[in-house]
């Protein structure tokens, strides 16, 4: 998966929190999240999304930080 750009990224993000994301596309959300600046930098919740995956739970994305990276993309675009 090298074509994972920021836009792809954050929204595969709602997949890969909510567990629906196959494996090789979970590995694309995650390097690219590991490299970007951009993403990291931006999305000021990256920590607590990581401790989220990290926890491994299956919890729904709260509707602000939902909200968070509507915005973002928009952004993007
Ligand atoms: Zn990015």
């Amino acid at each position: 998966m090298t074509t994972t750009n920021c836009r792809e990224a954050v929204r595969e993000l709602w997949r890969f929190l909510d567990g629906e994301l196959p494996p090789d596309e979970r590995l694309g959300v995650e390097e690219h999240l590991e490299r970007c600046v951009r993403c990291c930098g931006e999305l000021e919740f990256a920590q607590a999304l990581r401790g989220v995956l990290a926890a491994q739970r299956a919890e729904p994305m709260p509707a602000d930080v939902r909200a968070r990276l509507e915005q973002f993309i928009d952004d993007l675009e």
